[in-house]
């Protein structure tokens, strides 16, 4: 019987045998790993494809890692089914194993919409290192890609073929580029960076059906809008999905995900889920919901791995977070940044756009509560408005100053003292005012390494978000 069974082999996984071990240093943890590699930097995929990265940058743990934490990893074995009763795993090899904690860490699946003749050669998805290798080795006979879906993975994508030399054109259903990170403002600019790499773009419109020749060979795709754009490769990027599949039938309850509650364990006692197949809390939806990024994932799959080994650690919520770079363009955004005014009159929302320069700031807010924000350009304040975020601090004292040009967090230094809802009697308290109170670091932090995802949220040594709270109850 293994004490710790989880499902996955990523950057959930990774954080909570990290925390599992923190606290149990023998207690049996078995990992089922389906891909044959450790885990790896799935966000590099793209930038090894257009040949920016070194392969050898693609590990995110070593074979070391696991010798040194004693964690046997099952390679090419993936969890089938849960028999929730009798505590036991259906394991693809036909084998079973009993457990004792399970954590499911089985992320998410590429999804794909009805399209016709979708199926068979030329068509590809782009999540993992045999997407890469696939794409990898027709590379040099391809010449037109159609990239379905301008969201994060489609741009990297086709920034990542064009750099290959392809001739590339991305057709996006919704009337802008990077739909749910973007207005239709903010997507000018990435338009703009688009036209200036000679990268076409459809958008508004949608791919029905893909022609192939008489071999079968993709020659074609045809949108709603009747136009057919000549290629030779699809590939489908129009989002990524909790994956579900393995819980199928087994009581353990889903939505759009595997839901969890605040202390990352389902509806099954012992059974917990983490990362991108987990529907866990939303801090700014106030509800429950997938948030399928890089940093949520570590910080779900440590909270978890700290509960199964029975420290009691609460998760507070998350909320959407990210930070990408494409042809010259780059914006970081967190919670509803692509909220537009004129959809929704119960959102403010602010903005400031220096054309000349690029820069393009919008802070999202609602009950006087940052909700959400993009920065285009300058990206420096994006590790100040992921603070206020989380702090849940009242802006209407400075809201002026949240997107205009002045010097800032210093524009909101000298109202310290005058803010009631400011007292920092406590760690906690400063903590959870983040940036705010520390602009210098705030500063060293983020101006160096804006593009990095890790730092646009900052952890503790235990990994978890020095702004959210997680409360320790253990
Ligand atoms: C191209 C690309 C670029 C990205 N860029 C960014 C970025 O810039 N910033 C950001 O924040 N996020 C980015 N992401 C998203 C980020 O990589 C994910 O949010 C993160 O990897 C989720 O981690 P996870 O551990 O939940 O699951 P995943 O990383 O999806 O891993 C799931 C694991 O489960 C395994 N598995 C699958 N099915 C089973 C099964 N039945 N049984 C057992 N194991 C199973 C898989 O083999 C894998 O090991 C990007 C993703 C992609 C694909």
């Amino acid at each position: 019987m293994a004490k710790y069974l989880i499902a996955g082999n990523s950057v959930a996984a990774v954080s909570a045998i990290q925390a599992i071990r923190s606290i149990d240093a023998d207690g049996e943890i078995v990992v089922l790993s389906p891909e044959r590699i450790t885990a790896y930097c799935r966000p590099l995929i793209t930038y090894i494809l257009a040949g920016d990265v070194e392969e050898w940058r693609l590990p995110y743990k070593r074979e070391s890692f696991y010798q040194q934490n004693n964690v046997k990893v099952l390679y090419g074995v993936a969890l089938e089914g849960v028999d929730t009763e009798k505590r036991v795993a259906y394991l693809s090899d036909g084998d079973t194993m009993p457990f004792e904690k399970l954590l499911l860490a089985v992320g998410g699946k590429p999804f794909i919409p009805p399209i016709e003749n979708v199926e068979g050669p030329d068509v590809y998805t782009y999540t993992t290192v045999s997407d890469m290798n696939a794409l990898r080795e027709r590379l040099a006979e391809i010449k037109r890609v159609v990239v379905v879906g301008a969201g994060m993975i489609g741009m990297k994508v086709a920034e990542a073929l064009k750099k290959c030399g392809k001739e590339v054109t991305i057709v996006e259903l919704m009337d802008r580029i990077l739909p749910m990170v973007l207005d239709r403002k903010g997507s000018e600019f990435a338009e703009r960076a688009l036209d200036k790499a000679g990268v076409s773009y459809v958008l508004g419109d949608s791919v029905v059906g893909i022609h192939r020749d008489a071999s079968g060979r993709v020659k074609q795709v045809e949108l709603k809008s009747g136009t057919k754009i000549d290629c030779d490769t699809v590939v489908v990027a129009v989002g990524v999905r909790p994956n579900l599949e393995p819980v199928k039938d087994s009581g353990i309850e889903t939505n759009r995900g595997i839901i969890v509650d605040d202390t990352l364990e389902t509806n099954v006692e012992g059974i917990y889920a983490a990362g991108d197949c987990a529907e866990a809390y939303d801090i700014i939806l106030g509800q429950k919901r997938p948030n399928l990024v890089w940093p949520v994932a570590y910080r779900q799959g440590f909270i978890a791995g700290l509960n199964m080994a029975g420290y009691r650690r609460r998760y507070v919520g998350g909320f959407p977070i990210n930070s990408i770079g494409f042809f010259g363009f780059q914006v970081c955004s967190a919670g509803m940044s692509a909220v537009e005014d004129e959809v929704n009159g119960s959102f403010e929302i602010l903005t400031y756009v220096d054309e000349e320069k690029g820069v393009y700031r919008k802070a999202v807010i609602g009950n006087n509560r940052l909700l959400g924000f993009a920065v285009i350009g300058d990206v420096r304040r994006a590790g100040l408005y992921t603070g206020l975020i989380w702090s849940r601090m009242d802006v209407s004292y400075f809201k002026d100053k949240l997107v205009t040009d002045v010097s800032f967090p210093e524009a909101i230094y000298p109202l310290e003292g005058a803010l009631p809802a400011m007292n920092f009697s406590s760690r906690k308290s400063i903590r959870r005012f983040g940036w705010a109170v520390f602009p210098y670091s705030y500063r060293r932090l983020f101006t160096g390494y804006s593009a990095r995802i890790e730092e646009i949220c900052a952890f503790d040594e235990k990994g978890v978000c020095l702004y959210g709270g997680d409360d320790d109850q253990g």
